[in-house]
């Protein structure tokens, strides 16, 4: 069984679609650890093609704020304004969807999904004393998370914790880890549609089960259109330019 990760897609389908192209025939199932909205320009594609893939997905901070789940209230301006425009963009059948999106942990293929830390979706998992909790806490050995948009993440073994810096260099597509049995991890794929780790292609992970190996992925895919398409929507301007940044 090959787990095809992705998280943080927020709105970016060209962006997704790079991913799809590079991972074709490589994976088996699909699974999304949330934010599937928030800040791109095309939140209907995108939310369009996450249904009709079938993919377990999981919500994240963003697809509850534009379902109305929360306030947007501790959003900033920016975030904010693009739920705004999100939620008057998305169809009555994709605003559904958003919803309807489980919550995490949610456990699949003998691996674990969160969107953000493994007692709080909304927490940012950047330090080893956040991460601790979940490598123990967690009923199986891997677990997946998202909502920070870095790729990489924690591994565990008796009382020491280390830094899982795995991300492909650049011109290279991908970085392996093989998972030690006597490990605890966890693992961020990285954000499809707005990664933040200083790299600005596409991010995303695949996990053969059967082997315990998981692929780190990095996508070069064509950022000018869809910056366009955010000027065109009147999107925030930092949003715009952080895509060429990734940061
Ligand atoms: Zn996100």
């Amino acid at each position: 069984m090959r787990l095809l990760v992705l998280s943080d897609i927020h709105s970016n389908a060209d962006a997704l679609e790079a991913a799809f192209k590079t991972a074709d025939g490589r994976w088996d199932r699909a699974v999304c650890l949330g934010d599937v909205v928030g800040y791109g320009p095309d939140p209907n594609e995108v939310t369009d093609r996450v249904r009709a893939l079938g993919m377990l997905t999981i919500r994240g901070n963003h697809d509850k704020a534009v379902a109305g789940l929360v306030s947007t209230e501790d959003f900033n301006p920016v975030a904010r304004a693009a739920a705004e425009w999100t939620l008057a963009q998305l169809s009555p059948e994709n605003l559904e969807f958003l919803k309807t999106l489980p919550q995490g942990p949610l456990q699949t293929e003998g691996v674990m999904l969160v969107h953000g830390a493994f007692h709080d979706e909304d927490e940012y998992v950047f330090a080893p004393a956040q991460a601790l909790d979940g490598l123990l806490e967690s009923p199986v050995p891997v677990t997946f998370f998202g909502h920070t948009h870095y790729q990489g993440g924690f591994a565990y073994q008796n009382d020491q914790l280390e830094l899982v810096q795995v991300r492909p260099k650049p011109g290279h597509g991908l970085a392996a880890v093989q998972l030690a049995p006597v490990k605890r991890y966890l693992l961020n794929p990285g954000s499809i549609g707005q990664p933040r780790d200083g790299d600005a292609r596409a991010a995303f992970a695949i996990a053969d089960l059967d082997h315990q190996v998981v692929e780190f992925w990095r996508v070069p895919y064509d950022i000018a259109p869809v910056q366009k398409r955010m000027k065109e929507a009147g999107l925030p301007e930092s949003l715009v330019q952080r895509l060429a940044l990734g940061r």
